[in-house]
């Protein structure tokens, strides 16, 4: 009889591999063949407050250590990082099931932050202005918070996670990664190599787990700062239960992103783009085009080319560079968004590619790109967030028109125009409500110097990832006024 070992995943927690308490665990499967890669413990509470004390240990002596000498250690953390691209890439195909190019495209990604972050020394410097008054000066400073945590989806499995632990790190804290159960791999690996570079134990610390581990982070007084990437109902709870416990939040959430595309538009680039935010990553993204607001003049025309090179994509296991839509991540995720185009269908949507035809050698959770026209707002298909290859396409008389379609939507994370006039660009970046807006820009997703967060149920709290709005979250300040005799 052959015995297969599947590894149960561990802690590391104060620079050490260690068993989770929790008997509990969870399958990892590949996406692409629904093959086991691990079993991930679900930690609870007592896991948790072994992580915070370890991080709360290793603070005094982090926030003492000279910002330059942070800095140095994540030059060298960027150094393994980018050595290990390819590898890493490999990792979130295998457990996430993007294609291998949006896997490289994510690793990137998640390096800029980290690149921004060796920057810190700039980005935490304070303001003075001498002679506020006769003989006094003024000056603000800042301070890192103590332990943070971060909460972590599983659609970037390194990319979010680099949002949060790198710059929270740089600026004198220490951290608990709570990662995704359904992407926990990678998460492991940023760890290693993180220790790999020389930080001190118990910087970093990460916990794999599910609700109970994440309702640990919210209640532990030890922790000052939460930061948190995911759905909007679970973003909701942790606002108001990390609130509710004294702790400043951050909680990026769900999204429903519209284009609004113009006559005046480049027509081919458009497609391919709109192909790109649509269907790249499987539609699970935040920032994924799932509406198209098309003007009528230009709405045949656009559909017949969009229709006809999506039907072009190939579907399958992430790893063939052929393959432009990969798996989903689970079964369960397949299973709602069969169910929800077939709610489409029901609604009375026009459905003009199906993805539920897809037919793939392999055993994973595969559903192709799908487009449906004359969707309408009070639709379902229009409203939810379905986080797969699914794109609904509304016929509009003109931008106006488009635009406060837009904005009766609750999400605000991005918002697209497709035009070759300034004047329409203008327009649609003054009156539309997101977050995050592209012209011409595919999935305008802002590079790390700028701050990452949408508006309405797409965002609860006041400072983005990334950026000066990163520092801002992961410091306080003390101003000071003084005067000598
Ligand atoms: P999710 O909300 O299911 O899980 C996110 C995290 O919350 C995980 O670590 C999970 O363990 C934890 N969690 C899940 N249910 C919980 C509960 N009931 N109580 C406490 N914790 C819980 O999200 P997901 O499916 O992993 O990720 C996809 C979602 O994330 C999408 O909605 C997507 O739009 C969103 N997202 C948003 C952004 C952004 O920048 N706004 C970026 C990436 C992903």
């Amino acid at each position: 009889m052959i015995t297969t070992y599947v590894q149960k995943l561990q802690n590391h927690i104060n620079g050490e591999w260690v068993n989770s308490s929790s008997t509990e665990t969870e399958p990892v499967p590949n996406p692409a063949s629904g093959k086991l890669l691990a079993n991930v413990p679900l930690s609870g509470k007592k896991d948790i407050d072994l992580a915070v004390q370890a991080a709360a240990c290793a603070y005094p002596q982090w926030a003492e250590t000279p910002v330059p000498n942070r800095s140095r250690l994540l030059y060298k953390y960027l150094q393994l990082l980018q050595e290990e691209k390819e590898n890493l890439a490999q990792v979130i195909t295998m457990e996430n099931g993007k294609t291998i190019k949006d896997a490289l495209g994510e690793v990137q990604r998640g390096i800029e932050v980290v690149e921004l972050a060796t920057s810190t020394p700039n980005l935490m410097m304070g303001e003075a202005l001498p002679n506020i008054a006769e003989g006094i000066d003024g000056s603000i400073w800042r301070y890192p918070l103590g332990v943070v945590a971060g909460i972590t989806p599983f659609n970037f499995p390194m990319m979010v996670p680099l949002w949060m632990f790198p710059l929270a790190i740089a600026c004198g804290n220490t951290f608990v990664l709570k990662a995704s159960e359904r992407t926990p791999i990678l998460a492991g690996k940023l760890v290693e190599l993180f220790y790999e570079s020389g930080f001190p134990k118990g910087v970093l610390n990460l916990v794999h787990g599910g609700k109970e581990a994440v309702n640990g982070l919210l209640e532990h007084p030890e922790i000052q700062a939460i930061s948190f990437v995911g759905s909007e109902p679970v973003a909701k709870h942790i606002y108001q239960t990390g609130t509710a416990h004294g702790k400043r939040v951050q909680a990026l959430a769900g999204a429903k992103n519209h284009a609004v595309v113009m006559p005046d538009c480049n027509l081919e680039k458009t497609v391919q783009g709109v192909i790109g935010a649509a269907f790249g990553s499987s539609g699970e993204r935040c920032m994924a085009c799932s509406v198209v607001a098309v003007v009528e003049e230009i709405a045949d025309e656009f559909m017949e080319a969009l229709v006809a090179e999506t039907r072009k994509l190939k579907v399958g296991d992430g790893r063939s560079e052929e393959n432009f839509v990969g798996p989903l991540i689970r079964d369960v995720h397949k299973s709602r968004v069969l169910q929800y185009i077939a709610t489409g269908v029901a609604e009375g949507a026009s459905l003009l590619v199906d993805g539920r035809d897809t037919e793939t050698d392999e055993e994973g959770y595969y559903v192709g790109a799908t487009i449906f026209d004359h969707v309408k707002p009070d639709m379902k298909i229009w409203q939810d967030e379905i986080f797969a290859p699914v794109l609904s396409v509304v016929r509009v008389n003109n931008l106006e028109d488009g635009i406060n379609l837009t904005n009766q939507s609750r999400f605000a994370n991005g918002a697209v125009i497709y035009t070759g006039s300034g004047k329409n660009a203008r327009i649609f970046r003054e009156k539309i409500d997101a977050g995050m807006i592209g012209v011409n820009v595919n999935v305008p997703a802002p590079m790390a110097f700028f701050s990452f967060a949408g508006n309405k149920a797409s965002f609860f709290g006041d400072l983005g990832t990334n950026g000066k709005d990163g520092v801002q979250f992961y410091t306080r300040k003390k101003v000071v006024t003084e005067r000598w005799f």
